[in-house]
Protein backbone atom coordinates (compact mmCIF):
# COMPACT_ATOMS: atom_id res chain seq x y z
CA UNK A 1 0.00 0.00 0.00
CA UNK A 2 0.95 3.89 -0.17
CA UNK A 3 -0.78 6.70 0.46
CA UNK A 4 -1.83 8.86 -2.42
CA UNK A 5 -1.45 12.36 -2.56
CA UNK A 6 -3.40 15.80 -3.39
CA UNK A 7 -4.09 15.88 -5.84
CA UNK A 8 -4.57 12.61 -6.95
CA UNK A 9 -8.08 11.98 -8.61
CA UNK A 10 -8.30 8.83 -6.28
CA UNK A 11 -8.74 11.58 -3.59
CA UNK A 12 -12.38 13.26 -5.56
CA UNK A 13 -14.26 10.12 -5.64
CA UNK A 14 -17.71 9.16 -4.17
CA UNK A 15 -16.78 5.98 -2.58
CA UNK A 16 -19.52 3.08 -3.26
CA UNK A 17 -21.20 1.07 -0.01
CA UNK A 18 -19.60 -1.97 1.19
CA UNK A 19 -21.94 -4.66 0.03
CA UNK A 20 -19.86 -7.68 0.29
CA UNK A 21 -18.47 -8.84 4.19
CA UNK A 22 -16.34 -11.65 2.96
CA UNK A 23 -12.53 -12.11 4.08
CA UNK A 24 -11.07 -10.68 1.44
CA UNK A 25 -12.96 -7.44 2.97
CA UNK A 26 -11.71 -8.46 6.51
CA UNK A 27 -7.83 -8.96 5.13
CA UNK A 28 -7.98 -5.34 3.47
CA UNK A 29 -9.10 -3.92 6.77
CA UNK A 30 -6.59 -5.66 8.55
CA UNK A 31 -4.02 -4.92 5.88
CA UNK A 32 -5.13 -1.03 6.16
CA UNK A 33 -5.09 -0.80 9.60
CA UNK A 34 -1.73 -2.00 9.76
CA UNK A 35 -0.44 -0.02 7.05
CA UNK A 36 -2.31 3.22 9.05
CA UNK A 37 0.15 2.51 12.47
CA UNK A 38 3.73 2.48 10.54
CA UNK A 39 2.28 6.03 9.16
CA UNK A 40 4.00 8.80 11.49
CA UNK A 41 0.48 10.54 13.05
CA UNK A 42 -1.61 7.76 11.67
CA UNK A 43 -4.34 7.71 13.92
CA UNK A 44 -6.91 8.14 11.11
CA UNK A 45 -7.06 6.71 7.33
CA UNK A 46 -9.50 6.04 4.48
CA UNK A 47 -9.98 3.54 2.02
CA UNK A 48 -9.66 6.10 -0.77
CA UNK A 49 -5.76 7.39 0.60
CA UNK A 50 -5.09 3.94 -0.81
CA UNK A 51 -6.99 3.88 -4.19
CA UNK A 52 -9.63 1.81 -2.94
CA UNK A 53 -13.42 3.40 -3.60
CA UNK A 54 -14.73 1.95 -0.57
CA UNK A 55 -16.68 3.18 2.20
CA UNK A 56 -13.77 2.00 4.90
CA UNK A 57 -12.36 4.02 7.86
CA UNK A 58 -10.37 3.41 10.96
CA UNK A 59 -9.59 5.68 13.65
CA UNK A 60 -7.31 5.28 16.85
CA UNK A 61 -6.62 8.06 19.00
CA UNK A 62 -5.47 5.83 21.08
CA UNK A 63 -1.96 7.66 23.02
CA UNK A 64 -2.55 10.83 21.21
CA UNK A 65 -2.23 13.81 23.10
CA UNK A 66 -2.50 17.30 21.99
CA UNK A 67 -0.65 20.91 22.84
CA UNK A 68 1.89 21.97 24.49
CA UNK A 69 0.70 20.46 28.26
CA UNK A 70 0.20 17.24 26.08
CA UNK A 71 -3.30 16.13 27.36
CA UNK A 72 -4.76 12.81 26.02
CA UNK A 73 -7.12 13.40 23.66
CA UNK A 74 -10.22 11.20 24.90
CA UNK A 75 -11.31 8.55 22.97
CA UNK A 76 -13.08 5.44 22.75
CA UNK A 77 -10.25 3.46 21.07
CA UNK A 78 -9.96 1.86 18.00
CA UNK A 79 -12.69 2.32 15.13
CA UNK A 80 -13.43 0.28 12.25
CA UNK A 81 -16.01 1.76 10.46
CA UNK A 82 -17.81 0.55 7.25
CA UNK A 83 -20.52 2.56 6.21
CA UNK A 84 -20.22 5.25 8.44
CA UNK A 85 -23.30 7.60 8.10
CA UNK A 86 -23.48 10.77 10.74
CA UNK A 87 -26.77 10.99 11.98
CA UNK A 88 -26.61 13.99 14.73
CA UNK A 89 -24.22 17.51 14.29
CA UNK A 90 -24.16 19.09 17.81
CA UNK A 91 -22.01 22.88 18.15
CA UNK A 92 -18.87 23.57 16.19
CA UNK A 93 -15.43 24.62 16.44
CA UNK A 94 -12.55 25.73 14.47
CA UNK A 95 -9.87 23.51 15.10
CA UNK A 96 -6.33 21.92 13.36
CA UNK A 97 -6.38 19.32 11.07
CA UNK A 98 -3.36 17.36 9.45
CA UNK A 99 -3.94 14.69 6.53
CA UNK A 100 -1.60 11.73 5.20
CA UNK A 101 -3.00 12.71 1.63
CA UNK A 102 -1.74 16.03 2.08
CA UNK A 103 1.71 16.10 3.75
CA UNK A 104 3.06 19.89 3.22
CA UNK A 105 0.37 21.51 5.39
CA UNK A 106 -2.35 21.76 8.08
CA UNK A 107 -5.39 24.06 7.86
CA UNK A 108 -7.75 25.28 9.93
CA UNK A 109 -11.17 23.37 9.41
CA UNK A 110 -15.13 24.26 11.30
CA UNK A 111 -16.25 20.67 12.96
CA UNK A 112 -19.25 19.47 14.93
CA UNK A 113 -18.15 19.51 18.44
CA UNK A 114 -20.62 15.82 18.74
CA UNK A 115 -21.31 13.82 16.78
CA UNK A 116 -24.11 10.27 16.61
CA UNK A 117 -23.31 8.35 13.84
CA UNK A 118 -24.08 4.43 12.38
CA UNK A 119 -21.30 2.33 11.09
CA UNK A 120 -21.04 -1.41 10.35
CA UNK A 121 -18.52 -3.89 11.74
CA UNK A 122 -16.41 -6.22 9.35
CA UNK A 123 -19.30 -8.69 9.33
CA UNK A 124 -21.86 -6.28 8.19
CA UNK A 125 -23.40 -5.57 11.96
CA UNK A 126 -24.36 -1.72 12.30
CA UNK A 127 -23.49 -0.38 15.74
CA UNK A 128 -24.34 3.04 16.99
CA UNK A 129 -21.78 5.29 18.38
CA UNK A 130 -21.62 8.70 20.12
CA UNK A 131 -17.78 10.88 19.47
CA UNK A 132 -16.96 14.34 20.61
CA UNK A 133 -14.16 16.35 20.93
CA UNK A 134 -11.04 15.80 18.40
CA UNK A 135 -12.31 11.87 18.30
CA UNK A 136 -15.47 13.51 16.48
CA UNK A 137 -13.21 15.97 14.36
CA UNK A 138 -11.62 12.89 13.07
CA UNK A 139 -14.67 10.96 12.16
CA UNK A 140 -16.10 13.69 10.75
CA UNK A 141 -12.17 14.13 8.44
CA UNK A 142 -12.24 10.47 7.58
CA UNK A 143 -15.85 10.17 6.46
CA UNK A 144 -15.20 13.10 4.42
CA UNK A 145 -12.68 11.24 2.11
CA UNK A 146 -15.33 8.80 1.28
CA UNK A 147 -17.24 11.54 -0.37
CA UNK A 148 -14.32 12.92 -1.89
CA UNK A 149 -13.47 15.53 0.58
CA UNK A 150 -10.14 16.99 1.89
CA UNK A 151 -9.82 19.57 4.70
CA UNK A 152 -8.79 21.91 1.58
CA UNK A 153 -12.53 21.40 0.73
CA UNK A 154 -13.68 22.72 3.87
CA UNK A 155 -11.03 26.06 4.43
CA UNK A 156 -12.88 29.19 4.93
CA UNK A 157 -10.08 30.73 3.40
CA UNK A 158 -6.85 29.45 1.93
CA UNK A 159 -4.88 32.54 3.04
CA UNK A 160 -5.58 32.23 6.70
CA UNK A 161 -6.44 29.05 7.67
CA UNK A 162 -3.81 26.88 5.31
CA UNK A 163 -0.71 26.31 6.71
CA UNK A 164 2.46 24.80 5.59
CA UNK A 165 4.68 22.42 7.89
CA UNK A 166 7.68 23.17 9.53
ZN1 LIG B 1 -7.14 12.69 5.69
Amino acid sequence: MEILTYPDAHLKQQCAPVETFDNELRQFVTELEAFMRTQPGGIGIAAPQVGRAERVCIIDLTGMTRGKKKRPVPNQGRLILLNPEITEWDGYELGREGCMSVPDYTGNVIRATRINFTADDAFGKQHEYTSEGFEARAIQHEVDHLDGLLFLDRLVSRRTDLFQRK
